[in-house]
């Protein structure tokens, strides 16, 4: 095994039966997609990895209502979201399933770890059950009250302990019966000088603010074992089964040892922002103190969500934008306008018109248009070398690792974005459309690939209609004198408007 560290981006798993929109590819997938082509491009070490989660609660009943075995319906949905993650481009080095026996024995090893250092202990704790669905009642399917606000929404209160006032969320029944067994406790605040340190190491201020106030008035104890569930049985239980959560998070490991290459990792989380909590809380304390990886380091990048009342309709659903659109055009779009915060965002139709007509095809591509044009109309037939420095690159490239380095995606585009706007004043400025020189147009080249470079992880298919020259793979950036030398081809592309 390789003692180096192994970059393992990931993006929150998919649980059946969720419906994937674009809310989730603009906050998570795509992000984590395009983060961990950049990391491709900057020559690390990184892989890309999710799964299906097949358990819990909402799968038990989608399996019930289901005329299949359970086999059946957790591949029908495992393959529905290849496909849609494949529509937008989004490529996993691994994309597993949450049954898949080697996290089973990871989870296993885990739990016995825990018990062994008195981390996990038996005590009793409340159920509920619906009487006429006969379902089980975890928080969020008990309403304390449920009324209509003003605007027509289903107003929700969730019930606090004291409540008698309960109801079935699945079937709208007040028969909750609350009931007494024992269940297992998973003891957080016992690891919390672990928890602590990956907080401390958190480069994101947003999520690190968030979970210094979720760990200040300390850590209640977390039931890991549920009734009546679809999921991993416990091994120290004849009964009872695992809360799928805990199996996700040591899902992120097992994922990334599938290649059993190397056993530090940096794991790079991309996540909505309801689910901080596991990932910064839960999380490093079961690879530190539950699987032992005290090498293994963890940083989240977290997203708002999608205002879905605000954002167009068209521009929701996966299968119909992606009949409607490019796929680039649509990385391109959700890239430059999903925030890197919290904050909730919202997509609208004309928004994305003018967003991909007057920035995508008149700044990028034209750019590209104008630097073949201007190699065609001097006859430049390879890469030429350069004495001059790209000072564009010299001054953005700094700021988008920068970006990167704190998994920013956004902001990594605009910095592109400006670089593209620099190489655009110097060739203003060093007038190489009118009188070049044989430097000048070396140095146009170098403007050129390093543009096609940056763009690449954003539009991966896109970029290559202006990639003319031979032999340059653009997944991997190379310095312009490793270029020198290439031959150009002959070709012109457009990038076509929109309506
Ligand atoms: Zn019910």
């Amino acid at each position: 095994m390789n003692t180096n560290k192994q970059t393992v981006v990931t993006a929150a798993f998919p649980f059946i039966p969720a419906e994937l929109c674009i809310a989730h590819i603009a906050s998570t997938y795509l992000p984590a997609d395009i983060f961990h082509r950049f990391e491709c491009l900057r020559g690390v070490n990184s892989i890309l990895v999710s799964a299906t989660d097949v358990h819990g609660l909402l799968a038990k009943k989608e399996l019930s209502q289901a005329q299949m075995s359970s086999q059946e319906l957790m591949q029908s949905w495992h393959r529905r979201y290849i496909n849609e993650f494949s529509m937008l481009g989004i490529e996993f080095s691994h994309y597993g399933r949450t049954d898949a026996k080697a996290l089973k024995e990871l989870v296993y090893q885990s739990l016995h770890t825990l018990k062994e250092k008195g981390l996990i202990t038996q005590r009793e704790a409340f159920d509920y059950m619906c009487s006429d669905c006969g379902e089980m009642l975890p928080r969020r399917y008990r309403l304390a009250v449920k009324e209509m606000a003003a605007t027509g929404k289903e107003k929700i209160a969730y019930d606090d302990l004291d409540n008698d006032n309960l109801q079935c969320r699945f079937c709208g029944s007040r028969n909750v019966t609350k009931s007494s067994k024992p269940h297992w406790f998973l003891d957080l605040q016992k690891g919390l000088p672990a928890i602590q340190e990956n907080i401390d190491k958190q480069k994101n201020n947003q999520v690190s603010t968030q979970l210094k106030a979720a760990i200040s008035d300390g850590l209640a104890d977390w039931n890991i074992s549920r009734d009546n569930y679809m999921g991993t049985k416990l091994p120290f239980s004849d009964e009872q089964s695992l809360y799928l959560w805990y199996e996700s998070l040591i899902g992120y490991l097992y994922l990334a040892e599938c290649e059993n290459k190397y056993s530090n990792f940096e794991f790079k989380h991309f996540i909505g922002k309801n689910i901080i909590y596991y990932h910064g809380v839960v999380w490093p304390y079961l690879l530190h103190c539950g699987a032992e990886r005290n090498d293994s380091e963890i940083q989240i990048s977290a997203r708002g969500f999608l205002d879905m009342e605000k954002t167009d309709s068209t521009l929701i659903d996966i299968q119909s934008i992606t009949s409607n659109y490019d796929r680039d055009y649509i990385r391109f779009y959700l890239a430059y306008r999903t925030p890197d915060s919290l904050s909730d965002y919202y997509f609208n139709q004309e928004d994305f018109s003018n967003t991909i007509n007057q920035i995508f095809c008149n700044q990028f591509g034209s750019f590209f248009r104008r630097c073949i044009s201007i190699l065609k109309k001097n006859q430049v037939e390879q890469v030429l070398p350069t004495e001059l420095t790209n000072t564009p690159w010299e001054t953005h490239w700094p700021l988008i690792e920068n970006a990167l380095s704190q998994m920013l995606v956004r902001s990594a585009l605009l910095h592109i974005q400006s670089y593209i706007k620099a190489c655009g004043t110097v060739i203003e400025d060093m007038s190489i459309y009118r009188t070049p020189t044989k430097a000048s147009l070396g140095l146009l080249s170098d403007l050129f690939i390093k543009a096609l470079f940056l763009l690449t992880p954003i539009c991966p298919t896109r970029v290559q209609d202006f990639n003319i020259i031979n032999g340059l793979d653009l997944s991997r950036l190379r310095s312009h004198e490793d270029c020198v030398g290439l031959p150009l081809r002959n070709s012109m592309a457009r990038w076509e408007k929109i309506d």
